[in-house]
């Protein structure tokens, strides 16, 4: 099961939908509603090519931290969850992403 799946396919660590990227940082503190936060791992295509073969990682992505404190699945600044969603089709900028799986904490 992937980690991430995301939708940015226009992004470097981006392959078929699943992130390769290492391990990526999701950024929002403070955030109070899914928009409020990005991958700030996020790479575009067009500036940095393919880094889906990125010989340091055995496959997709399954280490996630995380800013958004405010967030139900934060763990000292780790995500608790098994899989979220990253979106943002056609993202020029890492700010146009989003954590679609932020639920904000009681
Ligand atoms: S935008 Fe973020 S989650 Fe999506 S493929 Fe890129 S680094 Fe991975
Ligand atoms: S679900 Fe919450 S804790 Fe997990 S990456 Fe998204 S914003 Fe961060």
């Amino acid at each position: 099961m992937a980690k991430i799946n995301c939708e940015v396919t226009n992004c470097s660590h981006n392959k078929s939908g699943e992130c390769y990227a290492n391990c990526i940082d999701i950024v929002g503190s403070s955030a109070k509603k899914e928009n409020d936060t990005s991958c700030g791992s996020f790479l575009d295509k067009h500036h940095y090519s393919e880094l889906t073969n990125n010989t340091l990682s055995s496959g997709s992505c399954d280490c996630l931290k995380c800013t958004a404190e405010t967030c139900r699945f934060n763990d000292n600044r780790l995500c608790n969850l098994d899989q979220i969603a990253v979106s943002g089709k056609r993202a020029e900028y890492y700010t146009q992403t989003e954590c679609s799986s932020f639920q904000l904490r009681d």
